[in-house]
């Protein structure tokens, strides 16, 4: 009997922390690392006989995710609380929203977006071990810092099918919150924040399998490993006869293994009741036209755009287009070219050779190297004035001491030979690689590297592969 294939089904859930100047409801600031219990006050300490009241730069914040995310925005949202008790929670609830969230039926590339909800987060544990102030092995402090800081939750339908496309949404997301500039989204640090639910069902199956919730993961290469490790955990239980339950898991990213946290709660345990102390959320007209105002042109479009109206390879124009910066240096760079440059070119030298430069994460806006100088030396490139090779070490100078890329062709003499001087080049290096010449002539089509080889050392790399190739050819 052929084995059942299984198909893999993935929804993420996002918690992001907004970038707001105070908490979510009081007038706290929000924390970046400050000694810890110093960004409180009553209200996010919950303190008997406080009220609080909701951040007007958070909702603000909740409905450009909402409509960037091409949801709904519900007329009228409500908070609800949420209860349950943890150290972290002063209060005994968290303030979130449950039926009526602020947006809801929206889409960002293959992915539905269930809902988007605004919520508070919870204080910061500091277990033992983890700061010299703890005096007990057993205990743990509470920095009330991170209590109150305003989340959004964007939970998506389950529309993926693998680990890697996970992470690739979750990338496509991370750059448009990136984009609205409404958080930091940095995942090392927390401020954002995903888990993900995790089925299989037989391929073929309309019907969903059960789901496993794993927790908090903390970066790209974690969600990827923690749900292909989820996936073929749960193959296993399915192909040894057994059932998978529903739960909230760990993965843990050294051992690689998954551990279980707790079995899945369900909304009833929370005892969710709408809380009395806050008003509703009713945008107005203009609240909802001035977050439609605030939405730049995303990176999905953007990456379309460049796809379609510049003619780059998808991968280049995703990466020119998720890294805004970078996107920004590259239109800078074809603006300052006017024509002259052609866009894929660019966009080669942008990707792969600057960055390559800058190195890993580099803006580079913030080099010596301008957008201008950028430009011309792949003009230079593209009319022939210089080969490849020549341009690389161009290309060094400018991140190395900036100027201008003409200027440094021509004091270096980094100029492309001409056809006269290259060919007088070619016959030197065919008489003296004579043993190269006859493997050639008799087949053996690789024993022309040691000619051209020969050319370029004479040349100090100022002379094309292509067109060296070409000149002993014609000599053969
Ligand atoms: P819960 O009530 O357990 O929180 P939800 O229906 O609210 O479950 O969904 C939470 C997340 O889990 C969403 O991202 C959703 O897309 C995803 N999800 C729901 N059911 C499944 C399933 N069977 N397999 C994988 N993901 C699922
Ligand atoms: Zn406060
Ligand atoms: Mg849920």
């Amino acid at each position: 009997m052929a084995e059942v294939a299984y198909e893999p089904v993935i929804g993420l859930e996002i918690h992001v922390q907004l970038k707001t100047a105070t908490k979510m409801f009081c007038g706290c600031a929000l924390s970046f690392g400050e000694e810890p219990n110093t960004r409180t006050c009553p209200v996010c300490l919950g303190l008997p006989g406080t009220l609080p009241v909701v951040n007007e730069q958070a909702v603000r914040y909740g409905l450009e995710i909402g409509l960037a995310l091409g949801c709904e925005l519900a007329p009228r949202s409500i908070f609800h609380r949420k209860n349950y008790f943890y150290p972290d929670l002063p209060k005994g609830y968290q303030v979130s929203q449950y039926d009526i969230p602020l947006a809801r039926d929206g889409r960002l590339g293959d992915v539905r977006i269930h809902r988007v909800h605004l919520e508070e987060d919870a204080a910061k544990l500091v277990h033992a071990g983890a700061s010299g102030r703890i005096h007990s092995a057993e205990a743990s402090d509470v920095d009330f810092n991170r209590g109150g800081t305003p989340l959004v939750e964007i939970v998506s339908e389950p529309d993926l099918r693998d680990a890697a496309s996970a992470a690739e949404w979750l990338r496509l997301l991370r750059a448009t919150l990136r984009r609205l500039g409404v958080s930091d989204v940095n995942m090392e640090e927390g401020s954002l924040r995903c888990d993900a639910n995790v089925s299989l069902r037989p391929a073929g199956s309309e019907q969903l399998g059960v789901k496993t919730e794993l927790k908090n993961m903390n970066s790209f290469r974690f969600i990827e490993r923690g749900i292909d490790a989820e996936i073929a955990r749960q193959e296993g239980i399915l192909r040894g006869g057994g059932r998978i339950e529903q739960e909230t898991l760990h993965y843990d990213v050294r051992s690689g293994a998954i551990s279980s946290l707790r079995s899945k709660e369900e909304a009833h345990d929370y005892r969710y009741f709408p809380e009395p102390d806050l008003v509703p959320i009713v945008p107005t007209a203009e609240m909802v036209e001035r977050a439609r105002a605030a939405i730049p042109e995303l990176p999905a479009d953007r990456a379309a755009r460049f796809a379609g109206e510049l003619g780059l390879a998808e991968g280049q124009a995703r990466l020119l287009a998720f890294r805004t910066e970078v996107g920004d240096f590259y239109e800078a760079a074809l603006a300052a070219g006017a024509g002259a440059v052609e866009a894929p070119a660019l966009a080669n030298w942008t990707c792969n050779d600057l960055l390559a430069a800058l190195g890993e994460g580099a803006d580079p806006a913030g080099s010596k190297v301008t957008p201008a100088a950028l430009a011309g030396l792949v003009g230079m490139v593209s009319a022939k004035e210089i080969s490849n090779s020549a341009a690389r070490e161009v290309l060094a100078k400018l991140v190395a001491d900036g100027g201008d890329p003409a200027a440094i062709v021509a004091a270096a003499g980094l100029g492309r030979a001409d056809e006269g001087e290259l060919a007088a080049v070619v016959e030197r290096a065919m008489a003296d690689q004579a043993d190269a010449v006859e493997k050639v002539r008799a087949g053996n089509a690789k024993a022309i590297g040691a000619i051209v080889g020969a050319v370029m050392r004479e040349t100090k790399g100022r002379a094309d592969g292509g067109e060296v190739q070409r000149l002993i050819r014609e000599r053969l």
